[in-house]
């Protein structure tokens, strides 16, 4: 059956490359899970000690702040808010440590 063997060497290619493009789909759908729980248990939670957080404002920006430990989370851009206010260069020194740039 030599004469076959271009054409099953091709299906199994196809078939190959299904199977590589479900399993990459699959990943992706099990990562989009893990996420959606890891979010579900983890939102406006301390990363610290567990305890739930609080909103307040601070400057005039939305901050969440740990009611047990007194962490602080800032939300995307909002060290960036904060630096603009601060005279001192502290808060805008602070953002350039953690590669944060305005
Ligand atoms: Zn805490």
């Amino acid at each position: 059956m030599s004469t076959n063997k271009p054409e099953e060497e091709y299906f199994a290619r196809l078939e190959a490359e299904k199977k590589r493009r479900l399993a990459l789909l699959l990943d992706d759908e099990e990562q989009a899970d893990k996420s959606r729980v890891l979010k579900e248990l983890h939102f406006m939670h301390c990363g610290k000690c567990g305890n739930e957080m609080f909103t307040t404002q601070f400057r005039g920006v939305d901050i969440e702040v740990c009611p047990v430990c007194g962490s602080v989370l800032l939300d995307p851009g909002e060290l960036q808010q904060l630096a603009g206010e601060d005279r001192s260069g502290t808060l805008d020194t602070i953002a350039t440590l953690f590669g944060f740039r305005r």
